[in-house]
């Protein structure tokens, strides 16, 4: 409500104008004031003003003005409860003589001879106003006069009339009502607020526009900003408030808002001391609220969110408190949903929702921290995972929501990829181990629970370690993925592939339960992975070997299956590869044996649980001994002695064959020194010595070691030395032969293309495998190949020595055929350390050791 000017209150209007005495002399209303709009209507003719009015007009004068005397004592009736004596002396100052219970009442004091000045000030000023008006005028003036109290503020009007008396100074009339009470907000909650409020009424208007104004009530926040305290500034007059505080001009203003009565609420601007205050005004009633707020305050705070939100790298949008429209939205929200500014305050927010954010892969620490997960579709049709985190907060005095937004897309991403890599093969992308007992564990339960059988299938790739080894790891990877792919390509859901690790994948097939069907399956991959590959341009060919165990026919033991499984492949492999077999319960104990021997032997080279054995070697025509060879034994504390055979490969296998090696040749070397120099010492050398490096420099080392002469060690080799990187290991036998070490080809004749070795190196010595000598007396044909080895051999200079004779028919063929010397039961088997020394007495007796032997040995 704004101010405006007001009917005054004036007889005759209404009809009334008989009973009253006419305009004043200065031709204006009989009362001048401020009245709310329809007062004077709404109240009937027997209102006690109007009445009293009514008698103000009729009694007789004195100079003009109703005589006190005639107007008060000619009985104003129960009027006399609401009305005041006053008496203005000519030095101004005004005193109550006496007044109604109603009036004390209103004013809140008892009245009897109390100076105006000792009033409320509210009243005290409405009070002066209306004696100062009455006395300019000769007429009744009214004043409203709100009065704050216990948080109300109640409206009172005051009706000054004036009067004439025989007594000294001037005499007032007053007349005093509440008008209803208006209740205000709770001073506490005002009190409590941030921005300053007070609540004014306008005093003393002139020529509709009030010359200053009364605090009805302020609140600490707006009295702090005059440099005050609420309790001093209240029902003060708002220039003495502001007086000295800078503000001054402030009252100007507030007049002429008032006076232009411009709307229910006017916003002005006040500064002062560096100090800048926002003023608020609205009109309640014939109250003006008004709110002051530090716009140097509100401006640092505004400036702070700008630059806050403006360069904020964190996406951020504005929503109004309905959550309704866009407000704003800072650059990274633009850069970030790919609109530009216009587009986007258009938006409604649901605009850019795509659907709820994924449960399982929901960003689980954003959730927590309160956050609020969702999936928004930006401009160019890319879905965004975010987190949006909401904050209420006032924005040019109107609530709104800030919302940050989280762009958790690519973290998202990464927590998806590491569920996927808890579950997958990062180089195939199949399934990986736990996945792959998972469900077959959850396959094995279904059969507990009277559901269908299935079979697992393991596949290991043959070959694989030469192509990762030759060919380098990057085709070895590609050649995996393919396999992958092939393996993949051939199985259907519920079937299950994944990869346990290097080249070995596995399968679960629930599809086939008999046997029947999983060797189909079986015989389709092998197929599958028999297909040539091509990779950097070459054809590379791996064939598989696979096991298959069926449950439940096998087990329905989640270990057992995997490793019944793996017993089959294992037996595939050994067997054939590019093939399949079922698991057999032998395997199980079969490799059960193998790993037990397997980790035995480790220990055995730690333990040294080693000896060496020694057979004779024997010239054929003599009989006279040339020496011993050295086979290796191994004394198992629980089982006794194991021959080389059953151990050799195995350690050749898991690697510890270097190990053995070295014990060997050093033993041998210790032993042949105290021999007689004539003697030889024959020691075998596995090919995995050649290829672990370091082999001629360990024999070098240990024959000087123990100062054998060279040419008294004689290194037995097999094909396979000449077999497997023929040109590096004929170069080892070459440094071997420049030391003067003797070298010996063993088993000759069990090889691949056994005569054309003999012309690749200048053995000393070649063994005739004893498979020939065996069928020497039956077998024409082994006859013969022993003529023409022997014959070859003679021919490059080289000794011969036939393995395994046995009988006497066997010596007699050899000697026959000229083999220089001899291996075999027929003469001594392999011996224990302790018996050579008597042996090596025994030829020396017999006079068929050479003499100086026979002095050394001596
Ligand atoms: P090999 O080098 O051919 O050794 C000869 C094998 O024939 C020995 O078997 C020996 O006991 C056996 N033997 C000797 N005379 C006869 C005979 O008249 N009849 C029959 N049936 N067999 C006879 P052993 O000691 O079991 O050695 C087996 C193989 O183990 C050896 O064959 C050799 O290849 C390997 N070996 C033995 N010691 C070592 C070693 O220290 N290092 C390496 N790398 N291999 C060794
Ligand atoms: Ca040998
Ligand atoms: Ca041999």
């Amino acid at each position: 409500m704004g101010f405006r000017e007001l009917p005054a209150i004036e007889e005759g209007r209404d009809g009334h104008a008989d009973e009253t005495t006419g305009p004043p002399a200065d031709g204006r209303d009989a009362v001048t004031s401020l009245d709310p709009p329809g007062n004077i209507d709404t109240r009937t003719e027997f209102d006690d003003l109007r009445v009293l009015l009514r008698k103000w007009r009729t009694v007789p004068r004195y100079d003009g003005l109703p005589i006190y005397e005639e107007l008060v004592l000619g009985g104003l009736g129960r009027i006399a409860d609401e009305v005041a004596v006053v008496r203005q002396l000519e030095d101004g100052c005004a005193t109550l003589m006496r007044a109604g219970d109603a009036f004390a009442a209103i004013v809140e004091c008892d009245c009897h001879g109390r100076p105006l000045d000792r009033l409320a000030h509210g009243f005290q000023l409405s009070i002066e106003l209306a004696l100062k008006d009455a006395r300019r005028t000769g007429a009744p003036s009214l004043q409203l006069c709100q009065a704050a109290q216990d948080g109300m503020i109640s409206t009172v009007e005051i009706a000054a009339l004036p009067l004439s008396s025989r007594w000294e100074g001037a005499f007032f009339l007053l007349f005093a009502r509440a008008r209803e009470r208006q209740i205000e907000l709770a001073n506490l909650l005002i009190n409590s607020m941030p921005e300053g409020i007070m609540a004014l009424s306008a005093l003393d208007r002139k020529n509709g526009a009030p010359t200053d104004f009364l605090i009805l009530s302020i609140n600490e926040a707006a009295a702090r900003l005059f440099g005050s305290t609420s309790e001093a500034l209240r029902s003060a007059q708002l220039s003495s408030a502001l007086a000295g505080t800078g503000f001054e001009g402030c009252i100007d203003k507030l007049r002429d808002a008032v006076s232009r009565g411009n709307g229910h609420a006017v916003s002005l601007e006040c500064s002062a001391n560096g100090k800048s205050l926002q003023i608020g005004i609205t009109a309640t009633g014939s109250i003006l609220t008004v709110t002051l707020t530090d716009v140097g305050v509100l401006k640092a705070r505004e400036t702070l969110f700008r630059s806050m939100f403006d360069d904020n790298p964190v996406p951020m949008v504005l929503r109004d408190s309905g959550g309704r429209a866009v407000l704003d939205v800072n650059d990274a929200a633009l850069r970030l949903y790919r609109y530009d500014r216009t587009q986007f305050l258009k938006l409604e927010p649901e605009a850019l929702l795509h659907g709820p954010s994924d449960p399982v892969v929901r960003p689980l620490t954003a959730v927590e921290a309160g956050g609020n997960p969702k999936r928004h579709r930006t401009a160019d049709g890319r879905v965004l995972d975010v987190v949006e985190y909401e904050r209420e907060i006032a924005v040019g005095g109107r609530p709104a929501v800030l919302a940050t937004i989280i762009d958790v897309t690519e973290r998202t991403r990464a927590e998806a990829q590491i569920t996927f890599l808890a579950h997958h093969d990062p180089l195939t992308g199949l399934a990986n181990r736990t996945v792959f007992t998972q469900t077959l564990e959850t396959a094995l339960g279904r059969i507990q629970s009277g559901g269908a059988g299935f079979a697992v299938i393991c596949v290991d790739l043959d070959g694989f370690k030469l192509i990762n080894d030759t060919l380098g790891h990057d085709a070895g990877d590609t050649l995996l993925v393919n396999v992958g792919r092939r393996l993949q390509a051939l199985t259907r859901a519920p079937d299950v592939i994944a990869r346990l690790g290097g080249d070995e994948f596995a399968l679960i097939l629930q599809s086939c339960a008999g046997p029947e069907a999983a060797a189909g399956h079986a015989d389709a991959l092998i197929e599958a992975l028999d297909q040539p590959h091509w990779i950097d341009g070459r054809e590379i060919r791996v064939g598989a070997s696979l096991g298959i165990a069926l449950a439940p026919t096998h087990t329905t033991d989640l270990q057992q299956i995997l490793k019944f499984a793996d017993l089959a492949l294992y037996r595939a492999k050994q067997d054939s590869g590019s093939a399949f077999r079922f698991f057999e319960s032998q395997m199980d104990r079969v490799v059960g044996e193998r790993r037990q021997l397997e980790m035995d032997l480790r220990r055995a080279v730690i333990e040294n649980e080693f000896e060496l054995s020694y057979q004779p070697i024997i010239a054929v025509q003599t009989g006279g001994l040339r020496g011993f060879e050295a086979l290796v034994r191994w004394n198992h504390p629980t089982r006794g002695s194991i021959p080389p055979g059953k151990f050799i490969p195995l350690a050749e296998e898991i690697g510890v064959i270097g190990d053995i090696g070295e014990w060997t040749l050093r033993e041998a070397c210790r032993e042949a020194v105290t021999w007689p120099d004539s003697l030889i010492i024959a020691v075998n050398v596995s090919a995995r010595q050649f290829s672990n490096g370091g082999l001629v420099d360990t024999v070098a080392a240990t024959i000087q070691a123990f100062g054998l002469p060279a040419q008294r060690l004689e290194v037995e080799i097999t094909e396979s030395v000449l077999l497997n990187g023929t040109q590096d290991n004929i170069g080892i036998l070459r440094r071997l032969r420049d030391l003067d070490i003797r070298i010996a080809l063993d088993d000759f004749g069990t090889g691949y293309s056994s005569m054309g070795y003999l012309t690749k190196f200048p053995f000393n010595r070649i063994k005739i495998d004893r498979s020939f000598v065996a069928d020497l007396e039956i077998d024409s044909g082994s006859r013969a190949i022993v003529r023409a080895i022997i014959g070859l051999a003679t021919g490059f200079g080289m000794d011969i020595t036939a393995e395994g004779v046995e009988t006497v028919g066997q010596l007699e063929v050899l000697r026959e055929e000229r083999c220089s010397e001899l291996q075999g039961f027929l003469f001594s088997p392999p011996m224990p350390r302790d018996n050579v020394r008597s042996v090596i007495d025994a030829y020396l007796g017999s006079g068929e050791v050479e003499r100086d032997a026979i002095r050394q040995a001596g």
